[in-house]
């Protein structure tokens, strides 16, 4: 009988959500794609699409898991030799244009996990077949879904990203109608998207800037746009710019051409979490390369809350960057400690607590030498539930720690997410009407410290970006817009 060992029901407690990508002009577009995804990974790890067009139709690739097992070479080639069919026919014409592909990695905060709501998704305007891919989250998504349900629209899936197809869809007949604009006019949320055409890509971001979405110009000077810049790196490709919040910017023949569809919001929301925990250390976002905030968030909390130790350790691999800051600013020693086995993979069970912790102990090796006798500062960068947190510290206990100090590089996580971040239900939350003394109690650490508010904001601010222009909601319950309370007590329940 082959041995099973029990395993964590999840690694991370906050899950990615999606990463997107377009791109235009190039011979091999899929493949381009496909490589760029691997790079956004870490956004979405549930399924993955792609899709090229030769002109006329969409032809489309999407399966679940990562990007390596939802995408074959297979359906690489067929996708390029689609999109070359473009190009072909233009040759005939005297001129090779050569066309595009978008991308998505998933991860689903609105619509569960399932292979129809893997992305892109694909229908049909009055401009003929479209493709949508999206990152966010749309708010009054439910809504509008029953509104164009009342008007006789047919939904294929229960994703909210169908929702801004089905509202080019149903956007005015009218010749000079511009059926993106229209549609995301209606919506409200999170999102940034790219969408494919017969002879373009276009890429939009919502008016508050909750996700990031970067535009790079390839060697070839073709155009590409993604989630992230480290997606851009891959590629070689140059950064421009970021689209701006409400801005439609369009890739073609032509090269690079820009719209609005609605005024920057005044007071923009770009998600701060972004650069605590979601986007790769290599990016560039919101002004800011990520590696370089995680460290200062790291400095900033050995200048809130300093201790007298032996050591700083990361808690592998999510406070590395953080604790970096918290040694090179405290000037204690920084050592590894915590080992992560990373051939452990995950499942979906539901473990016991002894499992758990048995799981935990599978995953993460504390190195005795390292942390006994030792006055121990670890350096985290979030507590969502606590309990693996709680398994952690007692086994660096265990292993001889004299005292243990916990540093988290942002403020306690009490409220629910609705743009795009899919963290555990509120009530299971351990910040949720607990005190930090509470949680320090629960976790069973000598001291604890989560970076304050106004002490996140001065890191992720720049000369670009102020720090009013960040969301912290999930911190401080302060949402930029209105909430249907219909969904606030969806999250509020975790009913359904
Ligand atoms: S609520 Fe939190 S996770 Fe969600 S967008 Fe705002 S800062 Fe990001």
């Amino acid at each position: 009988m082959p041995l099973t060992l029990p395993q964590l029901d999840e690694p991370r407690e906050a899950k990615e959500k999606c990463g997107v990508v377009g791109i235009w002009g190039e011979e091999h577009p899929a493949r381009l794609a496909f490589l760029s995804l691997y790079a956004l990974q870490h956004r979405g790890q549930e399924s993955a699409g792609l899709c090229t067009t030769d002109g006329r139709i969409i032809d489309r690739a999407v399966g679940m898991g990562l990007v390596s097992q939802a995408i074959t070479q297979r359906d690489i080639e067929r996708l390029d030799a689609h999109a070359a069919a473009r190009a072909t026919a233009h040759a005939g014409k005297g001129v090779r244009k050569w066309g595009g592909a978008i991308g998505h990695n998933r991860y689903s905060t609105m619509g569960p996990s399932a292979a129809a709501n893997a992305q892109p998704l694909v229908g049909h305007y009055r401009g003929g077949p479209v493709a949508l891919a999206h990152n966010g989250n749309l708010v009054n998504a439910v809504q509008q879904r029953k509104e164009l349900e009342g008007k006789g629209h047919a939904f294929s899936t229960t994703s909210d990203t169908e929702v801004m197809l089905a509202l080019m869809a149903a956007a005015s007949r009218d010749k000079e109608c511009d059926a993106l604009a229209e549609a995301l006019q209606q919506v409200s949320g999170a999102f940034s998207i790219v969408v494919l055409h017969q002879d373009r890509i276009e890429a939009a971001r919502d008016p508050f800037g909750w996700r990031p979405l970067a535009i790079g110009k390839l060697p070839s000077g073709s155009y590409f746009v993604a989630s992230e810049t480290v997606a851009l790196d891959v590629l070689g490709a140059t950064y421009v710019r970021d689209v701006e919040p409400g801005e439609i910017v369009t890739l073609s023949d032509d090269g690079l051409s820009s719209r609005r569809f609605a005024e920057a919001s005044p007071r923009r929301a770009h998600c701060v979490f972004e650069h605590v925990y979601f986007a790769s250390p290599a990016s560039l976002i919101f002004g800011q390369t990520v590696q370089t905030v995680r460290e200062r968030l790291g400095a900033k909390l050995a200048e809130e809350a300093p201790v007298e130790a032996d050591l700083v350790m990361p808690m592998p691999d999510s406070g590395r960057s953080a604790a970096t800051g918290y040694a090179r600013a405290s000037g204690l020693p920084y050592r590894e400690g915590i080992i992560p086995n990373r051939y452990v993979g995950r499942t979906f069970i539901k473990p016991t607590d002894a499992e758990r912790a048995a799981a935990v102990r599978v995953k993460l090796n504390i190195v005795s030498e390292v942390v006994r006798d030792k006055r121990v500062v670890i350096v985290d960068d979030s507590v969502v539930r606590g309990t693996t947190t709680k398994i952690k510290m007692d086994q660096v206990r265990a292993a001889g720690a004299k005292e243990v100090h916990l540093r988290i590089s942002c403020p306690p996580i009490r409220y629910p997410c609705f743009f795009g971040v899919d963290f555990a239900d509120p009530s299971e939350l351990i910040a949720t009407n607990r005190s930090v003394e509470k949680i320090r109690e629960i976790i069973g650490v000598d001291s604890l410290h989560f970076l304050s508010i106004d002490g996140m904001l001065s890191v992720a601010a720049c000369a670009d970006v102020a720090g009013e222009h960040f969301c912290t909601a999930c911190y401080s319950g302060e949402y930029r817009i209105a909430i249907d309370p219909a969904l606030r007590k969806h999250a509020m329940t975790g009913n359904c």
